[in-house]
């Protein structure tokens, strides 16, 4: 793999074509992004993609990032693409003319639509009027098209276009990115990490015309030292990355870094903003209340219940205006519309706008009781009428990151908490405050009852917080402090600068937004014999056996691996079901229906299912253990080079509605997890082995 020859040969063909940048630009990106799964590769190639752009045509590098990240706006604009499989099917049909039957046997032999449309294209006998080539900003404009035409006709046009789209497509590599943009499985591995460090490293080496920063010159950079380079890249990366975590959205992002560079600026110019949803600050694991009482040793901290329900951010501005958000960015205002009319009141003296976050919860009016989760996905997603709503909810709030104009993000959470609890208005089973003790280590049986009481009321455990910052040198830190989260033991990278960094701020009880740290850290009840739960992706299924004869079972599940977008298979599972929900997953993945598919060239295992699932769904499961294995392929490489990792009594738990399956467990993710096991594991030997 040769970047630097991949560059020069990417700029001579922009060069020949001129004007906006073609789409066999960035497809050749996308071949050459698909033809590895090292993450080295794939973020070299769109940085020297994003350099062409930015030096050639700098108004395609939006569209580019948009088709690169298989999206075309953030999740809260709620424009979706919206196609069917049969739409795309339809017009390939059309377009390369096959019959059903020559459609169905590459369906077959393929499995991926993408695929089925680069043979398809490939057969494609000579067409006479050779199209105009097809341009980043055309496809990314054709596909917004797509998405926000509405009403009578607009099932037309959509076809309109995709037709257009498969027929000025020049060559069979063409043909299968727009195939696998349309159907949202694009399979490049460039996840939004990815980008963001290809946004940032791009812009150290280019910029556009009559932008406000400069860059070093490249015989400079080329007699860096590597710990110089890598401590430039990282520099650049942790502020894109910051402020793309605070201010999620390319089209705001990347226009301003094209202005002013990788510059503190970009932090203010492009940082936490009303009604634009920060990223959420997430939790680490840890293996049970002595783990969580050791990580935090020699800390003040606070425990609070951790509610099972659906996490909101609630913006509201000095007029008063309301949003909420989900987890995931996206909007939920019209879901929620008995919370949107309880800001007034909740809205204490002297606050005029803020941002705060809490666990919503399905409640019962009459006694205040907390309802399953299972009781709040009956609400309905939208048109929620105030005076019809059966499911009551109430909102747990736990942290408050702006106020009064003012971000609160750098505040210690002891503040950010008393700032919340004093300035806004309780309203019992309505709005409330999450209930909490705070403790240190030293309090275990406090702290042990508090988690027996919170596990009795239903909840999953316990959310544990640091409450104040406490600065010491590196010298000062016990072991316990400097191990690393998972998020950056993950990462390959091994930046000084970043370990450093990461070092501190797992000390610190800022609001780190997109960050996994020490910081914040859950304790869940035993489910089983793990505390632990996967969100796993049903991908197969077997005919059961005499009872259980006339559904699917057992199911097949799979953990995702962003790096290859292949999902692998993890485990059978044919516990935990009732026979409603067996029988609604039987009508679900109905053989005939479009849910049922050909075996997906994208599902790594080597078994033969009597049923393959189109993936869509994310599934909670339960297990005891996780086993190395000589079937499952799930995680392979990264535990061992011949076995992937599987579960022992994997037990079906709920349905993740709020989960799409790019939010599945990865395979990275599941090594973590097998990796914790064993070093309790050989905790334990020495525990047992002690006189
Ligand atoms: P994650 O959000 O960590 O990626 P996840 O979606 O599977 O994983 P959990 O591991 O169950 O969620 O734990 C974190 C979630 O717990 C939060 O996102 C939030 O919705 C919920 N939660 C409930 N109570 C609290 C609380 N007191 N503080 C913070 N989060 C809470």
């Amino acid at each position: 793999f040769d970047a630097s020859r991949w560059a020069t040969e990417l700029a001579s063909h922009w060069a020949t074509q001129g004007g906006d940048a073609s789409y066999a630009l960035l497809t050749r990106a996308f071949v050459l992004a698909n033809a590895t799964t090292s993450r080295i590769k794939i973020v070299d190639t769109l940085v020297n993609l994003l350099r062409i752009l930015i030096q050639g045509d700098p108004s395609s590098v939006l569209p580019a990032v948009w088709l690169a990240t298989n999206s075309i706006s953030p999740p809260y604009d709620e424009i979706e693409l919206g196609l069917g499989g049969s739409s795309i099917s339809k017009a390939l049909k059309k377009i390369y003319g096959l019959d059903n039957a020559g459609l169905k046997t590459l369906y077959n032999k393929h499995g991926d639509a993408g695929d089925v449309a680069f043979e398809a294209k490939k057969r494609q006998s000579f067409t006479l009027v050779k199209p105009k080539p097809l341009k980043i900003k055309g496809v990314y404009q054709s596909l917004t098209k797509i998405a926000t035409s509405k009403g009578t006709g607009s099932q037309e046009t959509k076809q309109r276009i995709v037709e257009k789209l498969l027929q000025d497509a020049r060559g069979a590599e063409e043909s299968r990115y727009i195939v696998r943009t349309l159907v949202q499985n694009l399979r490049i591995g460039a996840v939004k990490t990815t980008m963001l460090i290809a946004l940032a490293r791009a812009v150290l080496y280019s910029r556009p015309e009559g932008a406000s920063f400069e860059v070093r010159p490249p015989h400079e950079l080329a007699r860096l030292k590597k710990d110089e380079l890598t401590e430039l890249y990282t520099n650049a990366e942790e502020i894109v990355k910051a402020s793309y975590a605070r201010h999620p959205d390319y089209n705001d992002l990347v226009p301003c870094l094209l202005e002013i560079g990788p510059t503190d600026e970009l932090l203010i110019r492009c940082g936490l903003s009303m009604h634009i949803p920060l990223r959420p600050m997430l939790g680490s694991i840890t293996r049970d209340l002595s783990d969580m009482l050791t990580k935090l040793q020699g800390r003040a901290f606070s425990c609070e219940y951790k509610y099972d329900g659906q996490r909101a951010q609630v913006h509201c501005d000095e007029q008063g205006k309301v949003s909420i958000f989900s987890r995931h960015l996206e909007t939920m205002t019209e879901k929620y519309p008995d919370l949107v009319s309880l800001v007034p009141e909740i809205r204490g003296e002297g606050v005029s706008s803020f941002i705060l976050e809490g666990e919503v919860v399905a409640v019962d009016r009459e006694n205040g009781d907390l309802q399953p989760f299972q009781t709040l996905t009956n609400r309905a997603k939208k048109n929620v009428e105030i005076g019809e709503i059966k499911v009551n909810v109430c909102l747990f709030a736990f942290d408050l990151m702006y106020l009064n104009g003012e971000a609160l993000l750098e505040r210690p959470f002891r503040e950010r908490r008393e700032l919340l609890r004093s300035l806004f208005v309780e309203i019992p089973r309505h709005f409330t405050w999450v209930k909490s003790i705070d403790a240190q280590s030293s309090d275990s049986e406090a702290v042990l009852e508090f988690f027996k009481s919170a596990t009795d009321v239903k909840c999953e455990g316990i959310m544990v917080k640091v409450l104040d910052n406490e600065i010491k040198n590196d010298t000062q830190l016990t072991k316990d402090e400097i191990e690393q989260p998972p998020e950056a033991a993950s990462a390959k990278s091994s930046a000084k600068t970043k370990e450093k960094g990461t070092r501190r701020k797992a000390l610190l009880s800022t609001y780190e937004p997109d960050k996994r740290l020490e910081s914040w850290l859950k304790v869940k009840k035993d489910y089983s014999t793990s505390s632990e739960t996967l969100d796993l992706i049903p991908v197969a299924g077997w005919h059961g056996q005499g009872r259980k004869a006339k559904w699917w079972s057992p199911i097949l599940l799979a953990v995702r691996n962003p790096e290859t977008g292949s999902l692998e298979a993890v485990t059978k599972c044919m516990s935990g079901f009732t026979d409603k929900f067996y029988q609604s997953n039987k009508d679900r993945y109905a053989e005939g229906s479009t849910n049922v598919i050909s075996r997906p060239s994208y599902v790594e295992y080597h078994g033969s299912p009597d049923v393959w699932f189109e993936p869509q769904e994310v599934w909670e499961m339960a297990f005891a253990d996780i086993t190395l294995s000589p079937t499952y392929p799930a995680a392979i490489g990264l535990v061992s080079e011949e076995r992937g990792l599987s579960l022992r009594f994997p037990r079906f738990l709920k349905v993740r509605e709020d989960k799409s399956i790019d939010e599945a467990t990865t395979s990275d993710y599941l090594a973590l997890l097998w990796r914790k096991q064993m070093e309790r594991a050989v905790d334990g030997k020495e525990a047992n082995q002690d006189p």
